[in-house]
């Protein structure tokens, strides 16, 4: 609850529309901003869990929250719908019985233990959006759908973005037999749901009839902060190879071998680490992880013997991340042999940089002009259900200041400041391409 008062808390320099001169809009009075920030919070007390926010995809609060979301979309002027992969769909019809489509929304699962804005806010902004057009009698001359996706967080299941890939067309129906922690496998759950699993492949939309898909989501990083910018436009989504580093020493007395007769896999694995940081601090959209470490069988008393950490790497530039790739693998295999011991890169994952597309990224960068912000262009660390569309749709991204760039945790904040500069940009965007 107390959550609920900070909503309404303003910070310096996080002034809303009005403040900022954008009156003229006329957006600040729509209230646009808090009215999404209440709506965020009462689909954050949709949950599984008490006193915390978890909506794990096709599970009872995820079935609420789309019902909850359908009604929002219907009081929007929409038609609505739940798809045959658990995604609530919205239908804005166009002005005329023209064939194209434009595509908006993002996804309402969640983490566990998760915050009230990743996700759920580009559902609510693209509705809101919606709402105020069709408040004013408003028509495009192509229909909007707002898609509220269901399996973004890749939390239940093994594989995930199975509601953004069915519309894609891409989704790999063996996926269906995914089976989660609970022993229910993906298809049972979409049953359990109300989905007809085996209408999955009809949900495929046609290429040639959408105009593309934009979804607006917070930056769930600290850059737009530093930069004092409310929204910023993506580039794209960040390429990833992942793997498994294991460094092969010599395990021995700590007490007995001397210090230059020593294999330690541990102290070698740390000039690697070392390594691995400087070398992704050398370009500035390269980041470089190592998130977990092991010493299988480490006691205080031996010098380790085996070591394993986990590498993450991530570029929006695939050729900037695969020349990264491999200078750590020599770099590796040239510390290792320095120090006496083994060492192996096993890539286990690799996922391409997902492109936005310039056409739409221009738009929605000069729609937020228009609302009295120069946004700057940023690539997301973080995937996205967008990502799904590379190369199917033109898509494009629009990113929300977040407090401190903590996500994925109820701490996560956006101001209702930020959100109306968004709702202004993405209302706008849509009028520029009408
Ligand atoms: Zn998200």
């Amino acid at each position: 609850m107390s959550d609920l008062a900070r909503l309404g808390e303003a910070r310096p320099g996080e002034a809303g529309l009005g403040d900022k001169g954008f009156g003229g809009m006329g957006f600040g009075d729509m209230g646009f901003g808090e009215t999404i920030a209440t709506r965020l919070t009462e689909l954050a007390a949709v949950s599984d869990e008490a006193g915390r926010l978890t909506r794990l995809y096709l599970g009872p609060a995820h079935r609420k929250a789309a019902d909850l979301v359908a009604s929002w979309m219907r009081e929007a002027g929409m038609s609505a719908r739940i798809d045959a992969v658990g995604n609530v769909v919205g239908r804005y019809r166009a002005r005329d019985s023209g064939p194209l489509t434009l595509m908006l929304g993002s996804h309402i699962d969640t983490v566990r233990n998760a915050g009230r804005f990743d996700g759920a806010l580009g559902v609510v902004i693209a509705i809101e959006v919606v709402k105020a057009a069709f408040k004013s009698g408003k028509r495009f001359p192509f229909a909007i759908e707002v898609v509220a996706f269901g399996d973004e967080e890749g939390v239940r299941f093994a594989s995930t973005l199975g509601g953004a890939r069915a519309l894609a067309g891409t989704f790999d129906l063996k996926a269906l037999d995914e089976v989660g922690e609970d022993g229910v496998s993906r298809r049972q759950a979409l049953v359990a749901f109300g989905c007809d699993p085996s209408r999955l492949s009809e949900e495929a939309l046609s290429p040639d009839r959408v105009i593309g898909y934009v979804e607006a989501h917070i930056e769930q990083g600290p850059v737009l902060e530093k930069d004092d910018l409310p929204v910023g436009v993506v580039s794209a989504i960040d390429g990833i190879t992942r793997g498994i580093v294991e460094v092969d020493g010599v395990a021995g007395h700590a007490g007995t071998v001397p210090m230059p007769m020593r294999s330690d896999a541990l102290a070698a694995a740390a000039e690697m680490l070392i390594a691995i940081e400087n070398r992704a601090r050398s370009r500035p959209n390269l980041v470089a992880t190592a998130g977990k470490i092991d010493v299988p069988g480490g006691t205080a008393n031996t010098i380790p013997g085996l070591v394993r950490f986990t590498l993450d790497i991530r570029s929006p530039s695939d050729a900037e991340r695969l020349k990264a790739v491999s200078d750590i693998s020599e770099t590796i295999a040239a510390i290792a042999r320095s120090r006496g011991v083994t060492a192996r890169f096993s890539v286990g994952h690799e996922v391409p940089a997902a492109h936005c597309d310039d056409g739409l990224s221009d738009q929605l960068a000069q729609a937020a002009e228009t609302c009295g912000v120069t946004p700057r262009r940023l690539p997301s660390g973080a995937g996205h259900d967008a990502m799904a569309f590379d190369r199917i749709i033109p898509f494009a991204m629009l990113f929300v200041r977040c407090r401190g760039g903590v996500s994925h945790n109820p701490a996560e904040f956006a101001s209702p400041g930020d959100i109306d500069v968004a709702a202004c940009a993405l209302s706008t965007f849509l009028d520029r391409i009408a």
